[in-house]
This record gives structure tokens, C-alpha cells and sequence, in this order.
């Protein structure tokens, strides 16, 4: 056995990118530092801009010898106060203040101030708690008047122009679907996003509503439903269902469910995504304190090992790597907990699926080929696949096993940058659907990489007619180095 392989990490690490991490020294350095998929955050910047920091992700995995994928986060209905007077103003316990839906943009004063979202006067009620700026600001609404929500302030301190606004307990009607998200949609589509993440969507219909209008516009990429509103909730198991992705949203989820319900919620939608087929991304705060410093807390520690443990296929960093002071060390810290964690007993061994039945041929193929992985001592998986659907298979079981997805589609190596486990690999076409030349071409290709060395046990998977989606109906287990050598 070759002890000097290469251990790679499972967990893969979203970062978002930002003015911190724009320049092509930056990102470049982000890829270097192992960042798997990058997120275009559409609530900051023009279109201009994010076309740029696309192509230069590209540009940086490809001198890297890496697939690196982009997911393009739309902003949803996200409801704002508009803007102050003086800037910002100071609240105070018990200080009555209004959010005026007719107030001008920029008249915000100590009394009130206007909202984006006109008909929010309509969806509150005396005695709802409204919570702005991630939870920092609370007011109780009093009274609701025409066009104006009066409110008494319960948790005070500064408010300053543009803060978000949740209602506790969720409830507001905001289309999912913005004009805004629906002209981003389409430079989605341009810039050939991975992955297109939803904001704010309340049911099957928005995720639905995204996949066709993404397809309309000539777009590829897999539909992430961000968790962030309660009403999400009510219906999580149809939304995991018809989501690629789902992301455990938990700034906004926070606020809407309170922060004391996310870590049951965090753990239950893993599981259920897992055992779903869906991925599964967690976000926000996992590494919030090195926005200004070079190390994290030892919460921040536990917050990103924990969700390793419970496990994500993805972890995600936002302001960290978009406008901190330490991107790239944030990067590095969140990799190296990550590796640790997946040592753990816990993520090495699976009871996944042990009493439900296959529905496919190829997903039998997979289960089988894990189950195989994890109790014979086995180096790498090489899944040739064309769709990446026996990788997302694989990818559901916890193993240590390396799995790699050696696919001639470029686009489904990017798109398999983002579940847990699998390493993406460009794979060349095999003509006249020759087995023992890519038999010997996988394990090649395995060599190359260095993860593999003479006597390894590795197991292949494919189909009888290489390169057709979803036609992998066989796994071979091969030993390096003893394979009958190809005829010149
Ligand atoms: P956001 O989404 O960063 O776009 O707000 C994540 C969250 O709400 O946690
Ligand atoms: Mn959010």
C-alpha cells in the first residue's frame, strides 16, 4: 500500500467574492487556497462586474489544474428600510418609531424612515415583532395606519441606511422571484453559472418557476433554494426534492425562526438532504470574527467541525472572503478544520439507506460501490460519469474513500465541485467504447494525480456504452499495476 498518498479534503468551501478578493492576484491566491465553488453575490455589483470575476475564476482554475465552480446568488425579496437624512440614527428602548411606506428615499429622520417593499404595511399587524439588521434592531408594532407602521422599539442601539427587515415568525407575501432576479437570471445564463442560488423562496413553485426561466435564458446550472424563511420550512421535504442544492441559510432563517431553533434545523435538513440526493451548502458566520482577525474563535472552530460532522457536502464563507481583512487565511483555518473533522469516526462510517430499496440500475451501481469501498480497503473510486449522478450517489454515503468523477463534460466537472467527497477530473472520450482502454486510462488518470500507487485496490464504475448519461451499470475493482497490459 502506498502510505504517501495524498489526503484530500471532502468538505467543500464556498467563498464568496467580493472587493476583498476581485483582483485576478486575489483569486487566483483563493484557488490556490483550495475554494471549490466561488459565489457572485447579485444583491452587490453590476453585471459588468461579475462577468469579470467569472472569467478570471475560470482563468485561475485552469492555470491551476482545478475546476472550480460558479454560483450566482440572486437577491431575492430581500425588504430594506430605505435611507436617513443624517445617515444613521441611534434608537433607544421605548423610543416610537414608524416605517413609512410613502416616505421619501432619503427622508429618514429619528422618527421614521421609508421601506422598499410598499406593501409590508399589509402583511403586519399589532403585535408583530420586526427584527433589523441580522436581529441588532427589534421593534413591536403598535399600530398599523394606511401606510404607516408604528412601532415601539424593544432592543435599541444605531440603525443606518439600507438594513434589512424580517418579521418574526415569517409571513410576508414578497414574490420569491423579483423583476430584478428575473434580468439576473439571464446573465446567469451568459455567464454559464454552475449553480443559481434563490433567495427567500417559500415553495416548490419558485424553485420551479427559477429552473425554467434559468432554461429559457440557455442556462445549465443547478437551482440552489437558500432556507431562510419560515414558511420554507412547512414544506422543506418537497423543496429538497426539487432543489439541486438547498442552503442552510442561517443569517436570515435566524432571524425568522430565532437563533436558538438552527442548530436542530442545521442538523435535520442535512439529513434529509443526504438522504434525499440533494446537496447540502451551510452558510454565514461560520467564520465571522476573521473578517478582522487572522485566527477564529474556537466557536467558529467548532461551528465549521460541527457541520462537517452532521454532514454537509459544503461550507460557505461570505463577508469573510468578500470585504475581510484575512480571505485567504479564512480560507486556509476553514480547510484545515475541515480535513480534521472528516477524520472523526463519525464521518468515515455510514447507516445510510441500509433499509430502503434503489430505483435505478446506476444508483444500485453506486450504493453498491460504496458499501464495497468502505468495508474492503480500497484507495480512490473513479466514477466515469457523463450527468455526475452516480458521483452525487457516491457522494451521499460518509467515507473516507476518495471518489473521482472523471468526466469529458466540462460542465458536470464543475458542478460536481461542490459535493462532498468527489474530486472532478477531465476525462478524454474513448472511442468504439473500448473497456480495457479506459479501464487503464482511469487508473492512469489516478496515477497521474498521485492518489493511487502500485497494489491499490481502486474501483471503476461505468456503463456498457461510455458516454451516455445515466447508463453506469457496472463496477470493477482493479489492483494497480496488475491490470493485462493494453495491445499497442
Ligand atoms: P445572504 O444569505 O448572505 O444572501 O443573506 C445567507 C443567509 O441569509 O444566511
Ligand atoms: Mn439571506
Amino acid at each position: 500500500m502506498n502510505d504517501e498518498h495524498v489526503v484530500l479534503r471532502r468538505t467543500k468551501i464556498l467563498a464568496t467574492l467580493g472587493p476583498a478578493t476581485e483582483s485576478v492576484e486575489m483569486i487566483d491566491q483563493l484557488v490556490k487556497a483550495g475554494v471549490d465553488v466561488v459565489r457572485l453575490n447579485f444583491s452587490h455589483g453590476s453585471h459588468e462586474e461579475h462577468k469579470i470575476r467569472a472569467d478570471r475564476v475560470r482563468a485561475a482554475a485552469r492555470s491551476n489544474g482545478r475546476h472550480v465552480g460558479v454560483l450566482v446568488d440572486l437577491q431575492g425579496p430581500k425588504i430594506r428600510i430605505e435611507r436617513f437624512k443624517s445617515g444613521k440614527i441611534e434608537l433607544a428602548p421605548h423610543d416610537k418609531f414608524c416605517l413609512n411606506a410613502e416616505l421619501g428615499r432619503d427622508d429618514g429622520d429619528q422618527q421614521q424612515v421609508g421601506i422598499t417593499y410598499t406593501t409590508l404595511p399589509q402583511d403586519v399587524e399589532a403585535n408583530d415583532v420586526l427584527v433589523l439588521d441580522d436581529g441588532r434592531i427589534v421593534l413591536k408594532v403598535t399600530e398599523v395606519d394606511g401606510s404607516k407602521i408604528h412601532t415601539q422599539v424593544m432592543v435599541g442601539g444605531e440603525l443606518s441606511n439600507n438594513k434589512g427587515i424580517n418579521l418574526k415568525g415569517g409571513g410576508l407575501s414578497a414574490e420569491a422571484l423579483t423583476e430584478k432576479d428575473r434580468e439576473d437570471i439571464k446573465v446567469a445564463a451568459e455567464i454559464n453559472a454552475d449553480y443559481v442560488a434563490i433567495s427567500f423562496p417559500r415553495h416548490v413553485e419558485d424553485v420551479n418557476l427559477a429552473r425554467s426561466l434559468l432554461r429559457e435564458a440557455g442556462g445549465r446550472g443547478g437551482i440552489v433554494s437558500k432556507i431562510e424563511r419560515a414558511e420554507a420550512l412547512d414544506n422543506i421535504e418537497a423543496m429538497i426534492e426539487a432543489s439541486d442544492a438547498i442552503m442552510i441559510a442561517r443569517g436570515d432563517l435566524g432571524v425568522e425562526i430565532g437563533d436558538d431553533q438552527l442548530p436542530a434545523v442545521q442538523k435535520r435538513l442535512i439529513k434529509m438532504s443526504r438522504d434525499m440526493n440533494t446537496v447540502v451548502i451551510t452558510a454565514t458566520q461560520m467564520m465571522e470574527s476573521m473578517r478582522d482577525n487572522p485566527i477564529p474563535t474556537r466557536a467558529e472552530v467548532f461551528d465549521v467541525a460541527n457541520a462537517v460532522l452532521d454532514g454537509t457536502d459544503a461550507v460557505m464563507l461570505s463577508a469573510e472572503t468578500a470585504t475581510g481583512a484575512y480571505p485567504i487565511d479564512t480560507v486556509t483555518s476553514m480547510s484545515r478544520i475541515c480535513r480534521n473533522a472528516e477524520q472523526q469516526a463519525a464521518a468515515l462510517r455510514s447507516h445510510h439507506r441500509m433499509d430502503s430499496t434503489f430505483k435505478r440500475v446506476d444508483e444500485a451501481i453506486a450504493m453498491a460501490t460504496m458499501y464495497t469501498a468502505n468495508h474492503l480497503n480500497v484507495r480512490a473510486i473513479a466514477a466515469l460519469t457523463e450527468s455526475g449522478s452516480t458521483a452525487l450517489w457516491m457522494s451521499r454515503i460518509s467515507s473516507g474513500i476518495p471518489i473521482y468523477a472523471l468526466s469529458t463534460q466540462e460542465a458536470t466537472n464543475r458542478k460536481v465541485s461542490l459535493y462532498r467527497g468527489v474530486t472532478p477530473v477531465d476525462f478524454p472520450e474513448i472511442q468504439h467504447n473500448d473497456h480495457a482502454a479506459a479501464n487503464q486510462v482511469a487508473i492512469d488518470t489516478l496515477l497521474e494525480e498521485g492518489v493511487v500507487a502500485d497494489g491499490d485496490l481502486v474501483i471503476i464504475t461505468k456503463g456498457d456504452l461510455m458516454g451516455t448519461g445515466g447508463g453506469t451499470n457496472a463496477m470493477k475493482i482493479v489492483k494497480v499495476g496488475s491490470m493485462p497490459k493494453l495491445a499497442d
